[in-house]
């Protein structure tokens, strides 16, 4: 996160409570905010879909039914008659949709980690067999740590390298001969800033390059248009703004033309083309379907299908298209209003200002000599106690990261981070969470020692 990124505060139009409420009152998506636990009431405001969506109100009853009738009394019987073998393809094609992908180009399977390993993999494997001179992973080093770690094993097991950007401008720079692969994130989960997925898509094809691209925060929070664009990889989470529930199986696709000569490195008996043959050699699926591994993790796949369809109910009200329309109406409130109300203590905007580059996240970070300045976790914690969810991410500690990983010094800046999740989050929720953080700021409650204590996930 260079310091260059860190934007000055945009003025807008200055709005009132009412003027919230009242946007809310106008906001022909605001029903959809029904389909959801609601903790507290509405005594809870959560700006961390981000990172773990609500739950929604059909998925408890959804399981009963899948434990109670498709399990307890259905038992093995259920694989045909409740059609558990079909959920990695159903819900895929579902997610599909959120995507700009096609039916039966997506699969639901395992962990997002787990996922990027096999289709990097594939991905390298189908590079080796075209341009051998192709052996360098092209990816940024703000991206998630599993990326990263992944994509460091890999290169170590098939003696490729991975070479790092500490900006998004230098991404095009880096592609040339040797490039095998352009992995990237889309949306950087410190920062919030989005990639033009587009014009990197073609940068990376220009230089004979393939890409994957991981939707962990942009599935379900913004439009993606994986074929238009020119994709050739993704994957993404199924726990984050698709509200599939802690630990929800992730997803991959794989552009059509090239399915057929990915190699799956974990050929497990599920991604083989008859898997109830038994036979002794592996045989791939044909199509996206060999990307599974093993058996369905089905209780799993039912709590990530309610949340999928709590996002297609968007559908006949203007889509993901409408949901990223607010949500950009409400990171901008959000930034205005910091900008506003938190004057004076040295909070500095570490996301995008220009929409077009702003994924549904806003980040903050204290300018190093604001006297909060490091207390961003105290300052977290002591929002929560007021009511208001969202979270901290650390900066990267200098030496971390072996060798050339080390983190840039822009990197070591702590952040607060705010999801908003444009399926439920209200204008006035963004209203009252910075009068919050205002509060927090104004009487020094971060000071209180009880918030400065690390709990183990942050
Ligand atoms: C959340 C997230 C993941 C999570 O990976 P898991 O394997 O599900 O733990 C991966 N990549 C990015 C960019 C993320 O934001």
């Amino acid at each position: 996160m260079p310091t260059a990124e860190l934007k000055p505060w945009s003025r807008q139009a200055l709005m009132t409570r009412e003027q919230a409420l009242a946007l809310d009152a106008a906001d022909p998506l605001a029903p959809l905010r029904e389909q959801f636990h609601l903790p507290r009431g509405d005594g809870l405001i959560y700006l961390d879909g981000n990172s773990l969506g609500l739950l929604p109100r059909a998925t408890a009853a959804r399981l009963q039914q899948v434990v109670v009738d498709e399990w307890g009394e259905g038992l093995i019987g259920s694989w045909n008659s409740a059609g558990w073998m079909a959920m990695p393809t159903r819900i895929g094609d579902k997610i599909a949709a959120l995507l700009g992908a096609g039916p039966g180009e997506l699969v639901v399977a395992d962990s997002t980690s787990v996922n990027l390993f096999k289709l990097l993999s594939a991905a390298l494997a189908i590079q080796r067999q075209d341009a051998p001179a192709r052996r360098v992973v092209v990816s940024e080093r703000s991206n998630f740590p599993t990326d990263l770690y992944i994509a460091q094993s890999l290169c170590r097991e098939q003696g490729c390298s991975l070479k790092l950007v500490d900006s998004p401008g230098q991404i095009a720079e880096a592609l040339g001969a040797d490039t095998a692969v352009l992995m990237l994130t889309q949306v950087n989960y410190r920062s919030g800033r989005l990639h033009d997925m587009a014009s990197l898509n073609a940068a990376a094809h220009a230089a004979g390059a393939l890409t994957l691209w991981d939707l962990a925060h942009s599935a379900g929070a913004l439009p993606v248009s994986l074929n238009a664009d020119g994709a050739d990889f993704a994957v993404g989470c199924g726990y984050k703004f698709l509200n599939g529930g802690p630990g929800a199986p992730a997803f991959a696709w794989v552009r059509p033309a090239l399915i057929d000569r990915c190699v799956q490195p974990l050929s497990g008996w599920l991604g083989h083309a008859a898997p109830f043959d038994f036979a002794t050699e592996y045989r791939p699926a044909t199509g996206i379907t060999r990307m599974i591994c093993g058996t369905p993790p089905v209780l799993a796949l039912a709590a990530l299908e309610c949340g999928v369809d709590s996002l297609l109910a968007a559908e006949p009200l203007g889509g993901i298209a409408a949901l990223r329309a607010k949500s950009l109406a409400l990171t901008r409130l959000l930034i205005t209003r910091v900008a506003e109300r938190c004057a004076g203590h040295g909070l500095l905007l570490a996301s995008p200002d220009a929409d077009a580059q702003r994924g549904s996240q806003v980040s903050l970070v204290f300018d190093p000599t604001s006297e909060a300045c490091g207390a961003a976790y105290a300052v977290v914690q002591a929002l929560i106690e007021r009511g208001v969810v969202g979270d901290f991410r650390a900066g990267s500690p200098v030496g971390s990261l072996a060798g050339s990983l080390v983190g840039s010094a822009d990197d070591r800046a702590d952040i607060l981070r705010f999801g908003v999740a444009p399926l439920y989050t209200r204008f006035v929720d963004v209203w009252d969470a910075v009068e919050q953080l205002a509060a927090v700021l104004a009487h020094g409650e971060w000071r209180q020692a009880r918030h400065s204590l690390r709990a183990g996930v942050t």
